[in-house]
């Protein structure tokens, strides 16, 4: 049996930035634990890759605050650290008045987050930016990058390992014992134990705190984002980032095009419902998780508002008819055609919902007796994985202390 002072659950962008920040700070004996062979296998390797400068975000938000941060600390760690990162700006479309007016809400929300944008007024200075993309108006933010988040995952975790953390790889968490203060994971390649114990484990994070008696009156629910991307020939009609106008009530920003630091330009994501957390294609089902969203009554609260069950039929279109997702994305870009799109990957989000049927869309962190439990970190979570970091080794700090 091994045994640690703190053991982090988790190798994505969350679990390794608390690794690397910890030991940066501390001499304590810490591991990392991934059911996977690889890390950043899921949402932390399967998202669009943007650093999102925070210019969208509700001034107080806790997601304001990470993400403007996020950003700079991540543009800094990226240039240290050779991590292919683009600061390419995003371009935000206004296809008619009221989005052209939702535009001067967001640039007000910007400057009081301190990022810089700009809003264009015609069609011709939009083209000077994206000569193909549509649009009566924009607003343009030239802080939000690119960046290969995988990478980005691997150098956190090579850093965490030169402070000495160890990682486990390959070793699934399936229950968690605590006796006498130490905290014993059974896992699928034997036990280790900790004083301590951090909870990153993303899409599973919710299962593992109520195994603590944590967290219990929250649950996620998983929707799963799907892309395409452009065919080689046709990626010049996108240069950079291409946003429809967000919907201040949604959290998810809507299918848009992202060109990758690897040169790929993907569109998507869209939003839909998984049938399981880890199913990443909408012919995937896993029975048991799919029942257990079902019976919980948050998911159906959530869904009994009007807008709400718009937008999920609107989405389930979008993810079944690719001739929907393409109109979406002509919105945008009109001379897609339909022979431009080929079929990319998917990732899925860990969005926790209140029993109440309430949506968290701000970070979540709760901590139960010697434990952290990140229990929603949604997008911009990669943006804000820095700062989430630093802010949950003093949080784990001033518990053990
Ligand atoms: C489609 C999509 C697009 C996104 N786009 C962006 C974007 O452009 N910009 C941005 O800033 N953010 C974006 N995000 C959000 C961002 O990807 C997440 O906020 C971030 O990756 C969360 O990191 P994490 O470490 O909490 O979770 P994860 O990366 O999911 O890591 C959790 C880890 O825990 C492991 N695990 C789970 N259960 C167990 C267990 N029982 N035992 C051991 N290990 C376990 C998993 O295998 C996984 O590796 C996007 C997310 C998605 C899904």
């Amino acid at each position: 049996m091994s045994e640690y002072e703190v053991a982090i659950v988790g190798g994505g962008c969350v679990g390794c930035s608390v690794a690397y920040h910890l030991a940066g700070q501390t001499d304590l004996d810490i591991c990392v634990v991934e059911k996977e062979h690889h890390l950043a296998e899921h949402q932390s390797g399967r998202n669009s890759g943007v650093v999102h400068p925070g210019f969208n975000y509700p001034p107080s938000s806790l997601k304001a605050k990470f993400a403007t941060e996020g950003t700079r600390r991540m543009k800094e760690y990226c240039e240290e650290n050779d991590i292919p990162l683009e600061e390419l700006g995003v371009l935000v479309v206004a296809t008619d008045q009221k989005e052209r007016e939702r535009l001067t809400e967001i640039q007000e929300q910007a400057t009081e987050n301190g990022v810089k944008t700009e809003i264009l007024e015609t069609r011709e200075e939009i083209q000077e930016h994206e000569p193909h993309a549509a649009g009566e108006a924009a607003l343009y933010c030239p802080e939000a990058a690119s960046v290969d988040s995988q990478k980005y995952v691997y150098s956190l975790a090579g850093d965490a390992e030169n402070r000495g953390v160890d990682f486990y790889t390959g070793y699934e968490v399936k229950k968690i014992k605590t006796v006498d203060d130490t905290h014993h994971l059974l896992t699928s390649n034997g036990t280790i134990s900790a004083s301590y114990l951090v909870n990153a484990a993303g899409l599973y994070a919710d299962e593992l705190a109520h195994q603590m008696g944590v967290g219990e009156e929250y649950q996620i629910v998983p929707f799963r984002g799907e892309y395409y991307e452009l065919v080689p020939q046709k990626r010049d009609l996108v240069n950079t980032m291409i946003y429809p106008t967000p919907d201040s009530e949604l959290p998810f920003l809507g299918v848009h095009f992202t060109r990758r630091t690897d040169d790929k330009v993907i569109i998507g994501p869209n939003a839909v419902l998984a049938f399981g957390r880890e199913a990443y294609e909408n012919t995937q089902f896993d029975i048991s998780e799919l029942a257990s969203t079902f019976k919980y009554e948050g998911f159906w609260k959530l869904l009994a508002s009007p807008k709400m069950i718009g937008v999920a039929l609107n989405e389930l279109n979008k993810s079944y008819r690719k001739e929907a997702f393409i109109e979406a994305s002509q919105s945008l870009v009109p001379e897609v055609e339909t022979e431009d799109f080929r079929k990319s990957y998917a990732g899925i989000r860990a969005q926790v919902v209140r029993e109440d049927g309430t949506l968290i869309k701000d970070p979540l962190f709760e901590h139960g007796s010697q434990s952290t439990h990140v229990l929603n970190a949604v997008s911009p979570g990669l943006t804000s994985s820095l700062p989430f970091g630093d802010h949950l080794t003093e949080a784990i700090l001033n518990q053990i202390e």
